[in-house]
């Protein structure tokens, strides 16, 4: 049985009745798992509705009482977690123990939002005149829109609506309408913990419409949105011109650098692990691997001959280690990144074109004597496949990894402290990785610089985006 699917608007779960539908089809088998309803214009309106009506009244809600619901939530969350899991397999097609782990961390992230949220402070600052007393307070922000990508549905949602309720606000939020069962799922755990109606709302639709109307709409204070570099300078620039306060956690095309006196064995074994990790549809994940030339030959014959003994297949099966790109429309995309290095004379050491048969397998894919000026080496691939291309010296490869507009994250293997501390000061990145992966966690700011975003979720920031500041001063 697959997750039932619906619009969740005012504490209602609404069916397809009379509204238009898409389907939803796995990955793997290209089967249609459900029909998932669209939301009309006047279910967006009703949605921002009852968010703003809701907002009067949770604003003044105790933290205690939000604490509670997030903690019943993370409870929820770990009592429900393989059923949510295979769900996310069916229509994303992670493997089995990736979609599970996904969830069970996510039960971490309920916990952390919980326990912060008793702790959004003010502060008193000292007067001039002895009568005076200023005060500084924090307040939520209002109605929040959020926008969740197909990557990591469950956790890419479950950031945003608990910082958004934590904070006292009440948010709208449109998940990803080609695997929308961990939203529909995470509806459902705040319904049965006891959410006011309205706190909380999903709703579906062609993804350009909906972010529109809600952004548009004068109810709606602040939008956070993770996805694409250009959708999101899109998003940012309507917010800005509505002075909307924006969150927005984007792409990467993050460097690695592997330096002669790291262990290579070991990073190359990690980085292929972690490279081929949901199929490499990670905004994080390890995409510019800059190796220095002593050590090229043996990195790069490790690293291609872990991925070649990488299991592909669908992610309900034992041992598969890596499912189908999420939908019909990363084939080709994967596909054309081949084809510019291939062009342009570059070596396909191993992978390269799409498995045939059913399903949206691409396998993975190991390019070497490319330009640092190619598409690969330029765009976000955002799929199971890595350029390996050798450097000589730490300000060659710095100034070749800063050279893109991106900065989400990076990742550095050496053993010399010096070289460490050297290129975390003189990267542009928002999280910097040494000889482990170590991003993601709840208690870490997780976010990026450049165009790969603007403000953080997690960590003691994960509210930063959701309160205003306002300034009292009495005598
Ligand atoms: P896409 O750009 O069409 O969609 C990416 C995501 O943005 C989807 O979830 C989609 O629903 C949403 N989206 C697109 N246009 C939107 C709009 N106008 N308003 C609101 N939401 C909108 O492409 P795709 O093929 O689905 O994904 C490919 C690209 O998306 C990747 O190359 C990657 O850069 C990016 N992506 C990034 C993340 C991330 O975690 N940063 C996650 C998923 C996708």
């Amino acid at each position: 049985m697959y997750q039932a699917l619906s619009l969740y608007i005012n504490g209602q779960f609404l069916g397809g009745e009379g509204r238009k539908s898409q389907e939803v089809v796995n990955p793997a088998t290209q089967d249609v798992l459900g029909y998932l309803p669209h939301a009309s214009d006047a279910d967006l309106e009703m949605a921002l509705q009852s968010a703003q009506d809701a907002f009067a009244k949770w604003r003044k809600s105790s933290p205690m009482d939000r604490s509670a619901i997030l903690r019943k939530v993370g409870q929820l969350t770990r009592d429900r977690a393989k059923d949510i899991a295979r769900n996310m397999t069916l229509d994303q097609g992670k493997p089995l123990a990736e979609a599970l782990g996904e969830i069970v961390s996510c039960a971490d992230h309920c916990d952390w939002h919980a326990e912060e949220c008793r702790r959004i402070y003010g502060r008193v600052i000292l007067p001039r005149a002895p009568d005076v007393r200023q005060l500084v307070l924090r307040e939520p922000i209002g109605v929040c829109v959020a926008f969740t990508p197909w990557n990591f549905p469950y956790n890419q949602a479950i950031r945003k609506i608990c910082a958004a309720i934590g904070a006292g606000c009440t948010i709208v939020l449109k998940g990803p309408e080609d695997s929308p069962s961990a939203v529909m799922a995470i509806a459902q755990m705040f319904h049965d913990a006891g959410l006011p109606p309205g706190v909380l709302n999903v709703v579906w639709g062609e993804p350009a419409k909906v972010s529109d109307y809600l952004i548009r709409s004068p109810i709606s204070r602040k939008v956070s949105f993770t996805g694409s570099v250009p959708v999101g300078k899109q998003l940012a620039a309507l917010a800005g011109a509505h002075m909307k306060r924006v969150t927005m956690e984007l792409g990467g095309h993050s460097p690695v650098l592997v330096f002669d006196d790291a262990d290579i064995d070991r990073a190359a074994t990690m980085l292929a692990k972690f490279k081929i990790r949901n199929a490499g549809q990670v905004c994080v994940s390890p995409t510019r691997f800059y190796v220095q030339k002593g050590s090229y030959d043996k990195f790069l014959a490790k690293f291609t001959d872990v991925l070649k003994g990488i299991k592909v297949g669908n992610g309900l099966d034992d041992g598969v280690e890596m499912g189908p790109l999420a939908h019909e429309r990363r084939v080709p995309a994967i596909a054309r990144f081949v084809e510019d290095a291939r062009k342009r004379g570059a070596k396909v050491v191993l992978g390269g074109d799409p498995i045939e048969g059913k399903g949206f397998f691409f396998p993975p894919t190991v390019i070497t004597d490319l330009q640092d000026d190619s598409m690969l080496m330029t765009e976000e691939p955002f799929g199971p496949i890595a350029p390996v291309v050798p450097f000589d010296t730490l300000d060659e490869v710095l100034a070749r990894a800063n050279s893109l507009p991106f900065g989400l994250s990076s990742y550095v293997f050496t053993n010399s402290l010096q070289t460490a501390t050297k290129v975390s000061n003189g990267i542009e990145s928002g999280m910097v990785n040494i000889n482990h992966f170590g991003s993601a966690l709840p208690e870490t700011p997780f976010g990026g610089v450049k165009d790969s975003g603007i403000g953080s979720e997690g960590g003691s920031e994960t509210f930063d985006g959701y309160l205003v500041t306002k300034f009292v001063t009495h005598v």
